[in-house]
């Protein structure tokens, strides 16, 4: 990891939403998560939904067209009325969207007829902020128009607070609003399903129990996301976690020096004449992130005792005098940031996000880490892996630092050759206390290695793993070779075929598989590495797969039966952790193309 990166705390996020969600729930308030914040990242809105939201509500149709991708069927509501050009896509994507024009919503309603649909809206009215929403004096006639068109059914009354004019919600505004609503009613002949009180800035005056009865709606961005910091100010909503969303970057500079400029002054790189005050010399840092990628005035060091002095395009510049320990070059700095600077730094693409759990969080949840070399992580680019897991409903995750990645985690990794099955099985080993193996390869990889040998070779990894040529870099006692299984094996050379014997590691040959079918062979492995064990890691090499035309390869089993291997190992709901080897940039794209579905299979892709 280098560079900026905003690192995102799913715990946090959803442990926020939840809080929001109950407290709401008390005073018959459904929450909608706003995830625009984060420029709809799939893995927020999940959290958001774990968290209780009863949907998802967001203003850019970039981000809606994202969290559908991926699988996200709960209600979205779109918080900014369309473009005349979008108008189907608002009928197409989302269930509920906020208007406040006539020509937009007759547009609406003559598209949603054409599509044999009935389209939602939210009519907003401006209770003084000035930023959307029609004036309460046009409301009746406004509702008795719309009350004609037949592709659009009023479903919510809503305003906006706290926006462009920075007014806040009270009980006097919002129970105008209230009074609007049930004019609409009255109007109307029938029951609004919303009453929408505005948005994170609200849940003041439902903390202070002073929220008009009859709101039934907020949508909630901020206080999920930050915690509420900007919310509350100075009276922060104590069970709500801030930091979920942190801006760190390396420092890449410590060194001493005045603090004042030395020289005759003349303009910066962005055309002001800055002053500086003497305080004498200071240990000043310089981090590696700057105006280029985020709102500099919006970020707040978490660290104690340093402070931001200012930025270029590329350089943010730190007093680091104060800090204890201060930092060394190589060090991250981490950042705060206001909903602002959180914004532009989630669109900057020199910014990583990178989703993240906590520890205590992982259980039960269905989330995968990917970690490849270089090439392989070309092609698991090209393929959209990620996008494709997520369309499958996992979370995928960054894991930072832990030693012991948590149950509910599946970790995927991919390289060029046989040895990353080493790195990927070391790995299992220290987040398993007992782990069985399911090798799909044509070769066992079991030849003793030379004496002096310090390389691992290819050939050698499975006897490495196992401890086999008595050196280290065994994995026991979380593997043992009764746990192990090889599928598809076609070549053995004669001394690798007696360590096999001699070991307690259960061959399948190409023979057995035709003999007895992949599905009673994989019943078999399953059960061999399940037994006793926490789950199992698949190890496997395109290798063993008869690609039509490949002359690469040298195994025996087809694409289909690859296939159904991989779909038995997903039935199996034991799949600790998978490695995939042969990724390289010399291999023929149908064939990287087909090697990833089948690890699309073991996560759990069905055709229907
Ligand atoms: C952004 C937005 C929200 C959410 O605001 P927060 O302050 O983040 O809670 C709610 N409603 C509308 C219309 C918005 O544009």
């Amino acid at each position: 990891m280098s560079g900026p990166q905003v690192a995102i705390d799913l715990g946090r996020i959803e442990r926020n939403a939840r809080t929001i969600v109950d407290r709401c729930a008390l005073s018959g308030i459904k929450v909608f998560g706003v995830t625009k914040g984060t420029c709809g990242m799939p893995q927020v809105a999940r959290a958001m939904l774990r968290g209780g939201v009863a949907g998802i509500a967001e203003s850019r149709f970039e981000n809606i067209r994202r969290l559908r991708d991926s699988g996200i069927n709960a209600p979205i509501m779109l918080l900014r009325s369309p473009p005349m050009a979008r108008i189907e896509e608002v009928v197409r994507t989302v269930d509920i969207s906020l208007q406040s024009e006539l020509a937009t919503i007759r547009e609406l309603s003559r598209i949603a007829e054409r599509m044999g649909r009935v389209h939602d809206i939210m009519l907003m009215i401006d209770l003084g902020d000035l930023r959307e929403g029609i004036w309460p004096n046009d409301l009746i006639p406004t509702v008795e128009q719309i009350l004609a068109l037949r592709g659009v059914r009023i479903a919510g009354i809503g305003t906006n607070l706290g926006c462009f004019g920075a007014i806040m919600p009270t009980q006097e505004n919002l129970g105008q609003l209230v009074a609007h609503a049930y004019k609409t009613e009255r109007l109307s002949g029938a029951r609004l399903d919303w009453i929408s009180g505005g948005a994170s800035s609200s849940l003041t005056l439902l903390l202070e129990g002073r929220l008009p009865a009859g709101i039934n709606n907020l949508r909630v961005g901020e206080a999920i996301l930050q915690g509420g910091v900007e919310t509350f100010r100075e009276t922060p909503w104590a069970e709500l976690e801030p930091d979920a969303c942190r801006l760190t970057s390396d420092i890449i500079e410590v060194k001493l020096k005045p603090s004042r400029p030395i020289g005759q002054s003349g303009y910066d790189a962005f055309g002001n004449q800055p002053v500086f005050a003497d305080d004498g010399d200071r240990l000043r840092a310089i981090a590696n992130i700057g105006r280029e990628d985020v709102l500099i005035e919006g970020l707040t060091p978490i660290a104690k005792g340093v402070r931001v002095l200012g930025a270029s395009s590329d350089h943010l510049l730190l007093d680091v005098t104060d800090a204890e320990p201060p930092p060394a070059v190589g060090d991250r700095v981490a950042f705060r940031m206001s909903y602002g600077a959180m914004l532009l730094a989630m669109t900057s693409e020199y910014v990583e996000k990178a989703p993240m759990h906590d520890v205590e969080d992982f259980s039960g949840r269905k989330m995968v880490s990917i970690s490849a070399e270089p090439a392989a992580a070309c092609i698991l680019a090209r393929e959209a892996t990620g996008a494709r897991l997520e369309a499958m409903n996992f979370d995928v995750v960054e894991l930072a630092d832990i030693e012991r990645p948590p149950s509910g985690l599946v970790r995927l990794t991919a390289g060029s050759d046989r040895r990353i099955a080493h790195k990927a099985l070391t790995a299992t080993a220290r987040a398993t206390h007992s782990f069985g193996l399911i090798w799909i390869d044509s070769i066992a990889a079991l030849m003793p290695e030379d004496e002096d040998g310090i390389d691992l070779p290819e050939c050698s990894v499975l006897a490495r793993a196992l401890g086999l040529d008595h050196k280290p870099g065994a994995l026991q006692p979380q593997l043992s070779p009764e746990n192990v299984v090889i599928v598809g094996l076609r070549h053995a050379d004669p001394a690798e075929a007696r360590v096999l014997k001699d070991s307690r590691v259960c061959a399948f040959t190409m023979t057995d598989i035709d003999a007895m079918g992949m599905r009673d062979v994989m019943h078999e492995a399953i059960r061999i590495a399940t037994s006793g064990t926490q789950g199992f890691h698949v190890s496997y090499s395109p290798d063993v797969t008869e690609f039509a035309g490949w002359a690469a390869g040298s195994g025996g089993i087809t694409v289909r039966e690859t296939h159904q291997a991989m779909e038995a190992i997903a039935l199996s709901g034991g799949l600790l952790s998978m490695d995939v080897s042969g990724l390289t940039s010399a291999l023929e794209p149908r064939i990287a193309t087909d090697t990833v579905n089948f690890v699309m299979s073991a996560f759990g892709k069905r055709i229907l």
